[in-house]
């Protein structure tokens, strides 16, 4: 039986009630890094971990399915709703790699570090939420 990772939480609360939603569905599934994220959170994200919610490789697609992951929000201009839409790093972009930089020398995780969107038509900058 092999398993695979459906999902990564934030925070093992998520992680659980999701966990709790698949076994009602019959779909057994357990959730791993609980621990370490718990110990570490400003760890989270960073390296895809987080705790980790995996299910048998077999029940993927109905998982998938009952927690509707398929349905993607698209992203839209908030200026003139196109969905021609990049990431940018901002204006400050040479603040952000210095943060980025500054991060890296003293092995302090930079996860406050957020990205713009760019929208490639109108040339406008917005953040996601
Ligand atoms: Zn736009």
């Amino acid at each position: 039986m092999k398993t695979t990772r459906l999902m990564t939480f934030e925070s093992p609360i998520e992680a659980n009630i999701v966990k709790g939603r698949l076994e009602n569905e019959g779909i057994p599934c357990f959730v791993t890094n609980e621990n370490f994220s718990n110990l570490m959170p400003h760890y989270n994200r960073i390296l895809d971990s987080g705790v980790q919610l995996m299910i048998r490789q077999t029940d993927y697609q109905k998982a998938v399915e009952i927690l509707e992951l398929n349905k993607e929000k698209e992203l839209l201009c908030p200026n003139c709703n196109s969905k021609n839409v990049g990431i940018s790093l901002g204006k400050n972009w040479f603040k952000k790699i210095v943060v980025i930089f500054v991060s890296l020398l003293s092995v302090i995780p930079f996860n406050n570090i957020s990205g713009n969107y760019l929208c490639k038509d109108c040339k406008s900058e917005f953040k996601n939420k």
